[in-house]
């Protein structure tokens, strides 16, 4: 199954936030989309990604005044990012690889989709059980 194949169930919006927005702000976008990580974007590129680890990462440090600070002090800016028409083994190898559960998808420098750990073993679980189906019926007809 390729990441198009993905996109074309869970839909391809992808929450964003200005880079100067505040940590708080992110906090709560975070929560009120039930989501762990927000592309950070700004002028119609990708700046960074910053995840729930992220901020985690700086109330630890900090303490709460951590939250006033700016989205850009703590984000990740070398995001790795996907194409659609890419498999979901090489979207797990990456994943894995960089220790990171979300994945923005990019076409011609557009975010057109961003996949998480979840949508992805969820496919998996999903083609593994078609095999298995396959197989069965396959088994049942000879
Ligand atoms: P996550 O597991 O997605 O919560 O992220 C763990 C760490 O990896 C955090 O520091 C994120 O900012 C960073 N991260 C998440 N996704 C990506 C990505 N696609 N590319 C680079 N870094 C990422």
């Amino acid at each position: 199954m390729i990441i198009a194949a993905i996109l074309a169930q869970k839909g391809r919006e992808v929450i964003t936030i200005g880079p100067e927005r505040t940590i708080a702000e992110a906090v709560a976008v975070l929560a009120a989309r039930r989501i762990g990580a927000i592309v950070v974007v700004d002028a119609g590129r990708i700046r960074g990604i910053i995840s729930e680890r992220d901020i985690v990462r700086a109330l630890s440090r900090s303490g709460p005044e951590a939250l006033s600070g700016r989205i850009s002090e703590i984000m990740t800016r070398d995001v790795v990012t996907c194409l659609e028409r890419e498999t979901i083994n090489d979207v797990m190898g990456r994943m894995t690889r960089g220790r990171f559960r979300h994945l923005p998808v990019v076409e011609n420098g557009e975010l057109v989709g961003m996949i998480s750990i979840g949508d992805v073993v969820k496919a998996r679980i999903e083609e593994a059980e078609r095999e298995a189906a396959e197989m069965r019926s396959y088994i049942a007809s000879t």
